[in-house]
């Protein structure tokens, strides 16, 4: 639970992924129907969303230019897409220099393989199985559908009708429910993953593919997972196993009445194999901080902006965005790029929290049992050492209280300031977060925003 007191009610949707149910591998008489479920979203958006988010991780992932390794992904694809089952969608295919097994489809069609799925796969089958599951998300809309399941009337609420202007990730994320292309879209419930798998088995027989090595190397890799230590573990934290695939896909084949289809090519696959062996580690190689530039793109600008909400007034930098969970009281003010995404929990690494909590003694006491939550819930949060600084701020009394932590950022620490305000009605906090390179330049500012606070009374 380390750092849970910066991230986002983002992670309460984990609830939701916990709560689906497994699909049962149920004797079927005829084929399941298989269609994209409601969905508040359009295709067009479905579309819009995922090249939004396509260009954020072809930003920070190292592509592939290697002529022979796209053609051999791109014939694959063609034959995959080319089928009913597939559907209409734009889709493409790229290959990302990254050895964990994974492979991942945007809304809409943008796709990406890494190289290390194809060095793991056994012949082509496999490979064309985990592309074929992959559209079969898209072609069933299950990103945003995913999104709608979790956030529900509050994507509703929070959408303008300016949606299709552009900046649809920028504005899901302003309602909490998408911080880039790693989050929900990405997140699928078990549900999902046997339609994915029986509408993928379609498209594998129907591109003349054997759809049971699609379920093969889903359990090969899943049953070498727990030895490996990691390198499949995004794959599976995105696509948990409905279980029985193997059962699944064959009782699925025996229904479509298709015959088994073929393995691809062996040689192909071989070569294509050595190219990636023999290719060296692009100079820039993906960070394991999905979502995070560095911290010069999190800085706070000069300009300032205006909060205000249920009586509080504060000035916040005019590049940073507000943050509002509908389940809590906290506001987080960040720029997307201060939020970082860390083994699929959004953490800020530049910005601030702001939030109450209820008063029970004097302005001290009530100080300390908001530092002792703070420290309790953040294991890696240590106290500077330094005293902490009593400061006034439009008649009220505040402390200023500084700790150390490790930041999201990579091999950086950071400070976080803790200023807390007395206000009698209830303790006021703000909590401000800066890698501590950044510290000196961004203090100004942060007390700028300290100086504009204003409580009705
Ligand atoms: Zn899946």
């Amino acid at each position: 639970m380390e750092r849970s007191r910066y991230t986002m009610f983002i992670n309460r949707l984990a609830v939701v992924f916990l709560c689906a149910a497994a699909a049962g591998a149920q004797a079927q008489q005829k084929p399941k129907t298989l269609k994209p479920g409601w969905n508040f979203f359009s295709v067009d958006q479905d579309i819009q969303l995922g090249k939004e988010a396509a260009a954020e991780v072809e930003a920070k992932s190292a592509l592939v230019r290697d002529p022979e390794l796209n053609a051999y992904i791109n014939r694959i694809a063609s034959k995959l897409t080319s089928t009913p089952e597939a559907g209409k969608f734009p889709y493409s295919f790229k290959v990302v220099y990254d050895k964990s097994i994974n492979a991942f489809a945007l809304p809409g069609g943008p796709a990406f393989v890494h190289t290390g799925l194809i060095q793991a796969a056994d012949n082509e089958a496999q490979i064309a199985g985990v592309m074929a599951h992959e559209i079969s998300h898209v072609a069933l809309r299950h990103g945003t559908s995913q999104v709608m399941k979790a956030q529900g009337i509050q994507i509703i609420a929070g959408l303008g009708a300016s949606m299709l202007g552009g900046g649809m990730l920028g504005q899901l994320a302003q309602v909490g429910a998408g911080l880039g292309a790693n989050s929900l879209l990405l997140k699928f419930s078990r549900g999902a993953e046997s339609d994915a798998d029986l509408l993928g088995t379609r498209i594998m027989a129907k591109a003349g593919y054997d759809p049971i090595e699609m379920a093969r190397f889903f359990e090969k890799l899943q049953a070498g997972e727990s030895g490996k230590g990691g390198s499949v573990a995004q794959f599976f934290s995105d696509h948990p196993s409905p279980g029985n695939r193997v059962k699944a896909v064959t009782e699925e084949v025996r229904l479509l009445q298709s015959s088994s289809g073929d393995k691809g090519d062996v040689a192909q696959l071989k070569r294509v194999q050595q190219t990636i062996g023999a290719m060296p580690a692009p100079a820039k190689a993906n960070a394991n901080v999905r979502g995070g530039a560095g911290p010069e793109a999190a800085r706070p600008s000069a300009q300032m902006q205006r909060y205000q909400s249920r009586g509080l007034t504060f000035s916040y930098p005019a590049n940073w965005q507000v943050f509002q969970s509908k389940q809590s009281s906290e506001v987080t003010v960040a720029s997307r790029e201060g939020i970082v995404d860390v083994n699929g929990n959004a953490e800020i690494a530049y910005g601030a929290i702001i939030g109450q909590v209820s008063r029970r003694g004097t302005f001290d006491q009530d100080t300390q049992a908001y530092l002792n939550q703070v420290m309790q819930q953040n294991r890696g949060v240590k106290p500077s050492g330094q005293q902490p600084a009593r400061v006034q701020v439009s008649g009220m009394s505040a402390l200023v209280n500084l700790f150390y932590n490790n930041s999201p950022y990579p091999n950086q620490r950071e400070v976080v300031g803790v200023v807390t305000f007395d206000n009698p009605q209830a303790l006021l906090f703000m909590v401000f977060i800066a890698p501590e390179t950044e510290y000196s330049q961004v203090q100004r500012i942060f007390d700028q925003m300290i100086q504009s606070v204003q409580i009705a009374r």
